[in-house]
């Protein structure tokens, strides 16, 4: 059990100014595995007023980037020791597998922890440029006051990706982590507190929607940083551009894995196995629609659902599971009613469907499920269901699989399957996505992460993601 009795505001443990406490419990079992303070409207204003204070008269946006840098490396020392109670709370708050936990949503982070801080030395803090009247100067200086706020499915991946490169543009920064898991923000803020930051330069409010959007509007609030689902992500946009205020989205996904008639069916499923399952399936850039030409499609459902049978479900602090539970109630009635909702539209479930598998009664557990029979125009195709669903959608030719892949409302990932990389790159350069993977779907952390079209705007990671954090100013004379 992981409880915090106070919030992290400006640096320092304070009590919040309300009494609502945010229980978390087990989607495997139920227990409690956690509780925090959640964040008041009242608590927000006192992180923003930090932060705002911090900016303007505190010494972190004037220190030399390379003393950022030492900051974060110092957090990153901090965090390669305790990645493993980091990994199992995670597991704890929203039923990632521990392998996938320990993996990627703390390996992720890590490596963001260690590959951004080098960045400083090369970023174009301030440089001379020759216009066509004469020399000027371009510095880069950092944006303000940034509210971070994040999703639970991957909730460490997603604040230390805005948090990092913000601190180290020389921003301060309100990061409000979701309510289904607010222990792993708050783990992190003690890190955070070891490593010895500024007061004001971070704060770590865990709340809801309502914390969110007022957050959002905050007048002393220069930038939102949002990853979440789309709906909200539109919302979020449309107050920030009444308000002129800087904006960045992650949002949702419907990702195409191209099957091509060239590749290996069992590498192939290997691949898809995690890809379009990862963190049960709970995952921004899950390859969820499997395109299979109509020459093998056959072939193709019946690979998929010989993997999917295949994949242990079960308690998520199991080594060997590779399916654990939805996140919630919420979340399982969503996946439920997609399945419900595909069958209706026609589609045929060849393995999985509605209910939870046997024996796993006491959780949010949901049948890995793969439709076969389904057309591109379909809800189940088009829609993110965020769940262990896979539809396997069939092509005449690679045109067609390009135009299917690309007949998407989202464009955050892709992947193709082939034995010619050649061929398959040839494809990658095709299909409007942010990012996308040749036999592999896994984007280094230091490349630019984001989507095209509905899935977002901006980008995250490496270079991109600094830049995300600074103004541009040019200085004449
Ligand atoms: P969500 O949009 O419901 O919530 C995300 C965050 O926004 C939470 O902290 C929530 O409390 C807050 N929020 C909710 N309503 C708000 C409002 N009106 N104003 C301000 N904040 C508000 O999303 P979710 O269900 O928590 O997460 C799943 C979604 O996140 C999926 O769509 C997934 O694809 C997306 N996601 C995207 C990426 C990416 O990098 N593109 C990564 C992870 C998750």
């Amino acid at each position: 059990m992981t409880s915090f009795d106070r919030l992290f505001i400006g640096g320092a443990w304070q009590p919040s100014s309300g009494g609502d406490i945010i229980t978390v419990r087990s989607p495997h079992d139920g227990r409690v595995v956690g509780t925090a303070p959640a964040a008041t409207t009242a608590d927000i204003d006192a992180a923003v007023a930090a932060a705002h204070t911090s900016f303007d008269e505190g010494e972190w946006p004037r220190l030399d980037p390379s003393d950022r840098a030492a900051a974060v490396e110092r957090l990153a020392a901090i965090y390669t020791e305790r990645m493993s109670e980091m990994a199992a709370l995670i597991t704890d708050e929203n039923g990632s597998p521990i392998t996938f936990s320990q993996l990627g949503q703390v390996g992720a982070p890590l490596m963001m922890l260690l590959g951004f801080p080098p960045l400083v030395g090369a970023f174009p803090w301030e440089e001379t440029r020759t216009g066509v009247a004469g020399e000027f100067t371009v510095r880069r200086e950092p944006v303000g006051v940034v509210g971070a706020i994040t999703a639970w499915n991957v909730p460490q991946i997603l604040i230390v990706a805005k948090l990092v490169p913000a601190l180290l543009a020389g921003c301060t920064v309100v990061v409000k982590p979701s309510p289904e898991a607010p222990l792993d923000g708050l783990l992190l803020a003690q890190f955070i507190e070891e490593a010895g930051f500024p007061p004001g330069v971070v704060s770590i409010v865990p709340g809801g929607a309502a914390a969110g959007e007022y957050l959002v509007d905050h007048p002393d609030v220069d930038k939102v940083s949002f990853t979440g689902s789309t709906p909200v992500g539109r919302r979020i946009a449309a107050r920030c551009g009444e308000r002129l205020k800087r904006v960045s989205l992650e949002l949702g996904g419907k990702s195409a894995a191209i099957v091509l008639d060239d590749a290996d069916l069992d590498l192939t499923m290997k691949g898809l196995r995690f890809v379009s399952f990862v963190n049960n399936g709970q995952a921004c850039a899950a390859q969820t629609r499997v395109l299979a030409s109509r020459a093998r499609y056959d072939d193709v459902v019946d690979a998929l659902a010989t993997t999917t049978r295949d994949m242990p479900v079960g308690d998520p602090h199991d080594a060997a599971t590779e399916i654990g539970p939805l996140v919630s109630e919420r979340q399982w009635e969503r996946v439920q009613g997609y399945i419900a909702l595909g069958e209706e539209e026609g589609a045929k479930a060849v393995v999985g469907g509605g209910g939870r598998p046997d024996g796993l009664g006491g959780g949010w557990y949901a049948r890995p499920t793969v439709f076969a029979g389904v057309d591109n125009t379909m809800r189940v195709a088009r829609e993110e269901i965020f769940g262990p669903v896979v539809v396997v959608i069939p092509y005449d030719d690679v045109d067609d699989a390009v135009r299917i892949a690309n007949d998407s409302d989202f464009g955050l990932a892709g992947s193709v399957w082939t034995a010619d990389v050649g061929a398959g790159r040839a494809i990658a350069r095709r299909v409007r996505a942010g990012t996308y993977g040749v036999n592999q779907y896994g984007p280094d952390p230091m490349s630019p992460f984001g989507g095209f079209k509905a899935s977002g705007i901006g980008r995250e990671w490496g270079e991109e993601g600094l830049a995300d954090y600074v103004e541009l100013k040019s200085i004449q004379g």
